[in-house]
Order: C-alpha cells, then structure tokens, then sequence
C-alpha cells in the first residue's frame, strides 16, 4: 500500500484514547499496556509518526489534563519544570528567562508560535532526537529527570535519560514527570545556538554554553552539543581543555576542534553529511563561547552582526 509520508492528515488505524486525570493513574495504564501504549503530551511529534505510521500504538494516553504535570517552580535546588509544560510557557516566564536564560534561548528559537502553544518540554526530551533543541541547553544546566513508575520515582542525571536515536531511559510502565534545573552559576555566561533548515525547525545542529570566568580565565565551562551523535551529548573533553586558560583566538580554535571531533556519523542523517556537521559544529562553538564571554561582560550582543 502507497503511503505517503510527507503530507498525510490522516491516522489510518485504530487505538484505544484514555485521558487519565492523575499521575497514578497514567501509571496504572502504562502497566497495563506496555508497550502497545503511547503517552499524548502536545502530539508534534507523535502524530507525526502516527500518520506516517513510523508507530501504531494501539493505546494513547493523554496526559494533557493531569494538572500535577504542569507549571513551573522555584525550589532550592533548582527550577522544577512539570514535563507537560508548554514550550509557550517557558517563552512567556520571566523565571526562565531570568534565570535560566540558555534555556529560554532556545524555546524561542523552537517552531512556531503555533507549535509552541501545543508542543511540551517532556515531549521534546521524551522523543529523544539528537537535535532536540530543548536538550542541550538543559544537558549544560546539568538537569535532572525525575521518572514515575509502578515502583514508585527516581531522578537521574539527564545525560543518562537519552540512550540512543528516539530513545530514552525510561522503561514501559514509566514517564517523564518533571525536569529539574539547577540554578546558574553567579556570574555565568550562557549562549546558545542553532543552525537549521529553516526557522521553525528544528535543529540540524545546536550548542549550548555556560561559561564562568575568574578574572580572564575560565573557571568553569559547560557545553553541550545536539545533532552531531546518536543522544545529544556533553563534550567533557573540550570543558576539560578549557579549566584554566584565557579565551584567546587559538584557545578558542581548539576548543572548537575537540567539539568538532566529537561528531560521530550515524547511518541515517538525513538532514546533512558529517563534515557539515562538523563545520557548523566548530563555527557554534567559537561563536557561542564569544557570546558567553561577551555576556558577562556586560557587551551587547548583536547576532546580525559580521
Ligand atoms: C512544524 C514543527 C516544527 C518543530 N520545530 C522544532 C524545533 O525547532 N526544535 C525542536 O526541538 N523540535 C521541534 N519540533 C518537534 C516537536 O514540536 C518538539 O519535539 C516538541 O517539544 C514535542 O513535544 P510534544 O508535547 O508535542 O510531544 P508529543 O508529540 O506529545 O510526544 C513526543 C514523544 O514523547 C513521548 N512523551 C511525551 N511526554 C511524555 C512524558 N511526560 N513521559 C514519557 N513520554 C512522553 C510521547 O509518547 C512521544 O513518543 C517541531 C515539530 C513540528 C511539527
């Protein structure tokens, strides 16, 4: 049978829809099913890969209404964010954009308005694209997953959630509650950038940065890095490489260097080949560690500029 997988407005099959209205009990129905189910946040992705039937899950679970998923809060060990939050929300929160501003960053940059009105922060760390372009900034903020399940909860770093290509930690019987931030450093820089097909897509590839400088020299330096391996990842080595030195014009080079060798070609990318991705991979970082530094500063940043 034909299908046509670029403009299809159907769904050509059948399943179960279930709208719990507690955390428990989306539980309940994720034990019950398994993996036939699929949990609903906003549907951008997932009725995507319904209609062109990538997946056919014989239940959905809608977790749209269950009010304990949503919001944002302000806790001491960070900036608590429910996982069905909208990406419009973040966007329109003078928290996020006050404190955590790479993240902030990087919401605005994601669809359109439109999209943003529907499309969650879980369901963008939940799909688990390499280039999701919520990931990288909250890799770098060093985020956490707080997971609920049938044995009860666990919060693991998120650099252990993305396993692989759509792939995440969290078992059948399990979903995506919150995700927790912590705060920045004082006195941090952040930047983050993304190159992409066009302005409502998403990321072929995106970098994210947080910089703390003693004087003029590093103290610490975060960075985080989407579309260029199978998860979206941190490139400890060139953190490492930069503890301690001043960000001169060949710190810089190598620092872009050791991000752009930590592309690793995955059989089906489609959007761009390796070595673009590794030109785009070098340019974003010398271009989002300068805007870090130029941040704290205090120095406009203006990205029109040559
Ligand atoms: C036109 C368009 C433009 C886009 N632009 C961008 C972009 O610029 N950048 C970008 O990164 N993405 C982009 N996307 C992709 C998509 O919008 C985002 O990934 C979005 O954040 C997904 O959220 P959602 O709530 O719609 O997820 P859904 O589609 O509802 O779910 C996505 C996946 O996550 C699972 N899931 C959702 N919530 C949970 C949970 N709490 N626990 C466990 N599993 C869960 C679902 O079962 C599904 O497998 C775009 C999509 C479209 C259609």
């Amino acid at each position: 049978m034909y299908i046509n997988k670029l403009n299809t407005h159907i769904i050509p099959f059948k399943f179960e829809y279930h709208a719990p209205k507690s955390v428990e009990e989306a539980v309940e129905l994720l034990s019950r099913y398994g993996e036939e189910a699929s949990i609903l946040a906003g549907g951008t992705d997932l009725l995507v890969k319904m209609k062109q039937r990538v997946i056919e899950p014989k239940h959905i679970i809608d977790i749209k209404r269950i009010k304990d998923l949503t919001g944002i809060r302000e806790e001491e060990d960070g900036i608590h964010i429910g996982a069905a939050t909208k990406l419009r929300t973040l966007e329109r929160s003078k928290l996020i954009e006050e404190k955590l501003p790479v993240l902030h960053e990087a919401v605005i940059t994601m669809g359109s308005v439109q999209i943003r009105n529907m499309a969650t922060i879980g369901g963008n760390l939940c799909n688990a694209s390499p280039s999701a372009d919520a990931a990288t900034p909250l890799l770098a903020l060093n985020a956490e997953a707080k997971i609920v399940g049938s044995e009860g909860e666990r919060i693991i770093p998120l650099e252990e959630f993305f396993i692989g290509p759509g792939k995440t930690a969290l078992k059948p019987d399990e979903m995506l509650a919150e995700v927790i931030s912590p705060y920045l450093p004082e006195n941090a820089g952040t930047s983050f950038m993304k190159i992409g097909w066009t302005d409502f897509d998403i990321a072929t590839v995106n970098l994210a940065v947080i910089l703390k400088l003693e004087g003029e020299v590093v103290d610490e330096c975060r960075i985080a890095l989407g579309g260029c391996a199978p998860t979206p990842i941190r490139v400890h080595k060139a953190e490492e490489f930069l503890r301690g030195k001043k960000l001169t014009d060949e710190v810089l080079e190598e620092a872009a260097n050791i991000v752009s060798g930590h592309v690793r070609p995955r059989a089906r990318w489609r959007r761009a080949p390796p070595e673009y991705r590794r030109a785009v991979s070098r340019a974003l970082t010398i271009d989002a560690l300068t805007i870090a530094r130029k941040r704290i500063e205090g120095l406009e940043v203006n990205r029109g500029e040559d």
